[in-house]
């Protein structure tokens, strides 16, 4: 019997740490392209986030991913951010690069990636509901992308003008807020419309954001964060209209590989991860 101690680790500090789909797919990908490499979920209480770096640092980890409550204050225990986890003010994955651990932030980069295979984001108008994290993650990842513009529609004002300044005052991208009184008619000129509230995930599958379908039209891309299921109510509203789609799985799976390229410097298989995540059941 072999025993392989020098195993490369990488892993998500969570809280609690449950069934977590990312690990069935970042370990489907290490298995696929030959990787002998674990990806571990450990549940790291708030007070114990600092030992877990340092633990992390100890062992030798090559990075590891930060689920909520961990995801901004993680940031005090690492050495640098890459350029968008600055604005953004959160981190999901932590990447070591040399002897330093460096915060980047995957969200709204796998957005923009799994974007991408349907539309070029750049010279786009946007609107964007919600102004959550994740909504955030999205705007700050399009703003980079180059659109024009991202109209924040949020139901708390507060939220979603915080959102728009951030665009507005920290990227290339100008960006206002819209309250979210009834139903919400797209503005023609529109290309992209982007649910990244959190209606419609599961089990509330019967939710979906207070929009005029009507106005969805078929030169408009319309995109959901939710993941689970993939086809919400929204994106089935939006293909009934003749809209081009992209889901939510589209976005978890792009930023496991760039998770996976900034761990292990491979271009992981896509269609893999996916299919792992649908053999899941999502
Ligand atoms: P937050 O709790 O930070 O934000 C939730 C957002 O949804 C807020 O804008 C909130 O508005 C809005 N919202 C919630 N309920 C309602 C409602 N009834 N009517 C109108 N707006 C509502 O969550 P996150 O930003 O972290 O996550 C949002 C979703 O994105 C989640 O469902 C998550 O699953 C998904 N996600 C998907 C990822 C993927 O890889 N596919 C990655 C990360 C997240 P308000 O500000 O008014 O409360």
């Amino acid at each position: 019997m072999t025993h392989d101690f020098l195993q490369p680790l990488v892993g998500c500090f969570a809280m609690p740490a449950g069934e977590d789909p990312t690990v069935v797919m970042i370990e489907a990908a290490f298995r696929h392209h030959g990787l002998n490499w674990r990806y571990i979920n450990c549940e790291v209480a708030p007070e114990d986030l600092g030992d877990a770096v340092r633990g992390a640092r100890a062992m030798g980890w090559r990075g590891f991913n930060c689920s909520i409550p961990h995801k901004v204050a993680v940031i005090a225990h690492l050495d640098g951010l890459g350029a968008s986890a600055e604005i953004i003010g959160a981190v999901n994955t932590v990447v070591r690069r040399g002897d330093k651990l460096i915060g980047e932030n995957t969200d709204g980069k796998g957005f923009v990636g799994a974007l991408s295979r349907v539309i070029d984001p750049a010279g786009q108008r946007v609107v964007l509901f919600g102004a959550g994290g994740a909504a955030r993650a999205v705007a700050v990842e399009l703003a980079l992308a180059g659109v024009a513009h991202i109209t924040v529609v949020n139901r708390s004002a507060g939220r979603g003008q915080t959102v728009a300044s951030l665009i507005d005052d920290k990227t290339p991208a100008s960006a206002d807020y819209a309250p979210w009184n009834g139903t919400y008619a797209i503005p023609k000129g529109t290309g992209i419309v982007v649910n990244a509230t959190s209606l419609g995930l599961y089990p509330n599958v019967d939710q979906t954001p207070d929009v005029d379908t009507d106005t969805l039209s078929p030169d408009m891309v319309v995109a959901d964060g939710i993941h689970n299921p993939p086809l919400t109510q929204f994106l089935k509203a939006a293909q009934a209209r003749g809209c081009k789609t992209a889901d939510g799985l589209g976005m978890l799976v792009g930023q496991g590989v760039i998770g996976l390229k900034y761990w292990t410097g491979i271009d992981a298989d896509a269609g893999v991860m996916r299919q792992a995540l649908l053999d899941l059941g999502l």
